[in-house]
């Protein structure tokens, strides 16, 4: 245990803000670290209690509570406190990939269960895990890991999101030769082109990169597996292949289609061309962006955003650096209370209104929360060219386990960008097809329970691709089990 009466003595404190008149104006990261003094307090927060809840990934009440890579956080916090930052990190890596993407955009799994937050604040174990990789990278703790002897096995890997990074990082490490194969111009899956740099500034995703290169990790990025090289071309040429493509394919909107409506688009493909322009112009204010061009722009324009959730979170503090009009946030599901409900107590997943980032700088620009609930559009109106004009919206409900409208509650809003964010409803059809894979009804890849291993072949696989779309700290955790798999159906036996 760390200080005995740390979690008495310090309340807990996360890591700075930058407000949101500020932070509007770029799209860099805006939450400033503490000091080195004030984060060994934090760490000093954690009780070390006999049953660590925060690293057991527990499904209670039908969703997950705890992390799900089994940090074993309660041993790096007491190390942090005590100011050994090289042995913590080296606990934190011991079942953690890359900390620095789940330090950043983790919802956290482990500080709901956390005993601290029982009755007061959980312990900041997702700042402190990201104080962690980041010392371990600037001091030098990092280093690249060159397996020693090679097994002589080939694995080729087809996306190159977290829960494929996770799987060549793992076998690498085990000594088999690892090719990665991406069809974007870049590694990282919806780390790179999804979520946006303000959450993950994507030099992040560069830097691992360059680590897992100098390590024997290959990358072919531009090429699109199932087009561009055909499936019978990967699998003869390696001995294992893990297929982790994702689940993007979006929910459509009966009413407005983004092939057939202008003005209409999917929330990743606004999202994307935003990081894309950003990229290209090597600078990330909104001033230089707006200069670049060629992204989807909602400067100027009333913009009605379908479904919450990350995406929609990240759609609306996206459209507010562009300089949106107004902002509307569609949800169907009723609004959440804002303390757990006595039907859901702790350590369960919290049940409660979470106000995100985008929430936030909603509330600052436009003065409320552009979330509107137990609503979904009705229909859409077109100017004579085509481009949408306006929209309409409509209450629902739930019924006897279905959604129905409630009659009388029509209203119009005017609307010249739509984006969707209605979520996944599992992975695309071409790589699926391309390696005669069979589906589940989530359309996601259909593995033997508890394995990723696609029975009666060398194919294998892991993330949204087999789960269906999650969190980035499930594709981890996803990659690392796959490889254990892989490993094992390579060498007879896995360490
Ligand atoms: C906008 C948005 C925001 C999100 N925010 C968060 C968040 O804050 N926190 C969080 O934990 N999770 C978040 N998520 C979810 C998280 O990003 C995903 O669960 C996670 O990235 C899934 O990882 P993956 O490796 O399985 O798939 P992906 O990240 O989707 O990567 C799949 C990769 O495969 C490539 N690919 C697909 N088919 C082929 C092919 N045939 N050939 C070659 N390459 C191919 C794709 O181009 C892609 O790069 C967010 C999701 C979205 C959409
Ligand atoms: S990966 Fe997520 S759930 Fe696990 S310790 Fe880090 S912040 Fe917590």
């Amino acid at each position: 245990m760390g200080k005995d009466t740390g979690f008495l003595e310090y309340k807990r404190k996360n890591n700075t803000d930058v407000p949101p008149a500020e932070r509007i104006k770029n799209f860099d990261e805006f939450h400033k670290p503490l000091d080195t003094e004030k984060r060994r307090e934090q760490a000093s927060r954690c009780m070390n209690c006999g049953v660590p809840f925060c690293q057991s990934a527990m499904n209670l009440g039908g969703m997950v509570t705890g992390c799900p890579l089994h940090n074993l956080i309660p041993e790096w916090n007491d190390e942090l406190y005590r100011g050994h930052d090289e042995h913590s990190f080296a606990r934190l890596h011991k079942t953690s990939n890359f900390p620095e993407f789940t330090g950043r955009v983790c919802p956290a799994l482990c500080e709901k269960a956390c005993m601290c937050g029982q009755y007061g604040d959980a312990v900041t174990v997702h700042d402190n895990e990201l104080y962690l990789v980041e010392t371990a990278y600037e001091k030098g703790y990092i280093k690249p890991f060159i397996p020693q002897i090679r097994s002589g096995k080939t694995v080729a890997v087809v996306g190159s999101g977290p829960a494929g990074l996770a799987v060549a990082d793992e076998l690498n490490h085990r000594g088999h030769k690892v090719e990665v194969f991406e069809r974007e111009d870049e590694i990282g899956g919806l780390l790179m082109y999804g979520i946006p740099n303000m959450k993950l500034d994507k030099r992040v995703i560069r830097r691992r990169r360059k680590l897992m290169e100098e390590e024997g990790v290959v990358f072919h990025t531009g090429v699109n597996v199932g087009k561009d090289k055909k499936a019978f071309d990967v699998l003869g040429s390696f001995d294992a292949v893990v297929l982790c493509c994702g689940a993007k394919k979006e929910r459509p909107l009966a009413v407005a289609d983004p092939a057939k409506v202008k003005g209409v688009y999917n929330a990743v493909d606004f999202l994307t061309s935003t990081t894309k322009a950003l990229m290209d112009s090597g600078d990330t204010t909104t001033a230089a962006l707006t200069e670049h061009g060629g992204y989807i722009d909602a400067a100027g324009k009333n913009v009605v955003i379908v479904g919450g959730g990350d995406t929609g979170n990240d759609c609306i503090g996206t459209v507010i650096r562009h300089g949106a009009k107004t902002v509307t946030a569609l949800e169907m599901m009723p609004k959440p209370p804002v303390e757990r409900a006595a039907n859901n107590p702790w350590p369960e997943w919290p049940k409660v209104l979470k106000t995100d980032y985008g929430h936030e700088e909603a509330i600052h620009v436009f003065g409320s929360d552009p979330r509107v609930f137990e609503t979904t559009v009705k229909s859409i109106e077109t100017d004579k060219k085509g481009a949408l004009k306006q929209i309409e919206t409509v209450k629902v409900t739930f019924k006897d386990g279905k959604l129905v409208e409630v009659a009388g509650t029509e209203k119009k809003i005017k609307c010249d960008l739509l984006l969707i964010a209605a979520g996944f409803i599992g992975c695309e059809d071409y790589t699926a097809d391309e390696f005669s894979l069979k589906k589940t009804q989530r359309g996601t890849v259909l593995t033997p329970e508890g394995s990723y291993h696609v029975e009666g072949t060398k194919i294998f696989s892991a993330g949204d691709m087999r789960r269906g779309q999650s969190l980035v700290v499930w594709a981890i955790a996803e990659g690392r089990a796959c490889a254990k798999e892989v490993d094992e159906y390579l060498m007879g036996y896995t360490n």
